[in-house]
């Protein structure tokens, strides 16, 4: 036998039944987007490394050690050139924006779905191709956009049932107020270097603010101890955040201001946020965002404001498995039990009719052994979850009738329906569509 290949480390097969919650939460994403008006994008997962580099910034986890970047072969249609795998969305969603002048005509609120790639250590709600759900609206320059996105992500918890998430808020300011804090927190590291470990010491002077997000409980007491960002605020800035906290006071959502939040670079101002959860372990933020208004420059376009946030799927899944979230399982309507071959033509005739008329419907198929027994059927169709065994037997084809027996009332009860007229008993079999 040829070698087993299995799937590279850090990357999941995500298969049924597991896979229904994804459709499930999918459906749901989808129709709440719509309800805030925000429209489908999908951008290309293999970018230039450029866009990365440039979009996320070079002193951060992602682009100094996270990132699978390669040198592409040059060939006639492309430019023999670094690429990357999307480590995250909103610099694709931001360069699509640039490249075909979307806001043209004003703002636009975008949403998108997908695989992201990262090298990270793979452990729990830590993998090297997890999932996003991102929403960017892009040209809003207000705090009630910032709310709107808040309050969606709210929405989003409520409909899949998630209570054990809190909203972290915090403010980043503009990057003339940040670089008057920077020379203090640089001050303040360096005069408890040694509490700082080598990421802290590397970044003391390259990206002192991204100290403060450290993991590390050996540096809690020399971060809680740093000069707040909140504290270096100007009028404008305030009163941005003010405008955030009192929609969110108004629409009764609840947050806790959380100073150690940050984002490294110049291009993020302003609002910044996280949902996180403390059932998760070490990886509990499920949901991030902020204000980049910076962003489009950076990337070569005109300047727009701009937010958004990021969920990680699989933390979420996650989540509602620890809440014991139930999703609603659609088993087929129709197992079809076929006991003879020569059947098969009008049985599968009629189930294509009844499966025109919206009916879900699973054939019995035959393997190498052939069709297997009467029984066997029987015992596949119960499995099957299906709410009717439909029987093509010899004796009620012959009368031009198929046999329709109940497998989940208790009652067992046969009854007959006659081929000649599918459509019009399709509509009894057809269970109700569940709700999202
Ligand atoms: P962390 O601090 O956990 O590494 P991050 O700051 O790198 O997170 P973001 O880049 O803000 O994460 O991504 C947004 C969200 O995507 C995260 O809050 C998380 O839910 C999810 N996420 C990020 N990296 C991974 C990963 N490697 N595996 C699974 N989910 C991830
Ligand atoms: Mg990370």
């Amino acid at each position: 036998m040829a070698e087993k290949l299995n799937a590279v480390k850090g990357m999941n097969d995500i298969l049924p039944p597991e896979s229904a919650r994804w459709e499930w939460l999918e459906a749901t994403v989808r129709d709440l987007m719509g309800r805030y008006a925000y429209r489908n994008v999908r951008t290309p997962i293999l970018e230039h490394t450029a866009l990365f580099v440039r979009g996320i910034g070079e002193v951060t986890d992602i682009v100094e050690k996270e990132m699978y970047s390669f040198h592409d072969r040059s060939d006639k249609y492309g430019d023999n050139d670094h690429l990357t795998l999307r480590p995250e969305n909103t610099a694709g969603i931001v360069r699509a924006a640039i490249e075909h002048n979307m806001l043209y005509d004003g703002g636009k609120r975008l949403w998108a779905i997908g695989p992201m790639f990262r090298r990270e250590k793979p452990q729990r709600g830590r993998f090297r191709q997890f999932h996003q759900i991102d929403v960017e609206a892009l040209g809003f320059a207000g705090p009630d956009i910032d709310a709107e996105l808040i309050l969606l992500a709210s929405a989003l918890w409520k409909a899949i049932g998630l209570t054990d998430v809190r909203l972290e808020l915090n403010s980043l300011g503009q990057p003339a107020e940040r670089a008057q804090h920077r020379a203090q927190l640089i001050a303040h590291f360096e005069a408890h270097a040694d509490k700082l470990d080598e990421d802290g010491k590397r970044r003391l002077h390259s990206n002192p603010l991204r100290i403060l997000d450290t993991k590390n409980p050996a540096m809690k007491d020399v971060v809680e101890s740093a000069p707040r960002l909140m504290d270096f605020l100007g009028a404008e800035s305030l009163a941005h955040f003010e405008g955030l906290k009192a929609i969110l006071d108004a629409n009764g959502v609840a947050y806790t201001i959380n100073p150690r939040l940050v984002r490294g670079l110049d291009y993020y101002n302003l609002s910044v946020f996280e949902f996180v959860t403390d059932r998760l372990g070490s990886q509990g933020t499920v949901c991030a965002g902020g204000r980049y208004d910076g962003l489009f420059e950076q990337l070569g376009g005109k300047p727009a404001p701009a937010v958004g946030w990021a969920i990680g799927v699989e933390r979420v899944l996650d989540l509602m498995k620890e809440q014991g979230t139930q999703i609603p399982v659609r088993a087929p309507d129709v197992y079809a039990v076929v006991p003879d071959a020569s059947a098969m033509p009008v049985a599968l005739r009629t189930l294509q009719q009844l499966r025109d008329a919206g009916v879900r419907v699973q054939m019995h198929a035959a393997t190498a052994d052939g069709l297997g027994s009467f029984k066997s059927q029987f015992k596949r169709a119960d499995n099957s979850g299906a709410t009717y065994a439909l029987i093509f037997g010899a004796d009620e084809l012959a009368r031009g009738e198929v046999t329709l027996k109940a497998l989940r009332d208790g009652s067992g009860a046969q009854t007959s329906r006659p081929l000649a007229e599918v459509a019009a008993w399709a509509a009894t079999l057809q269970s109700p569509a569940p709700n999202t």
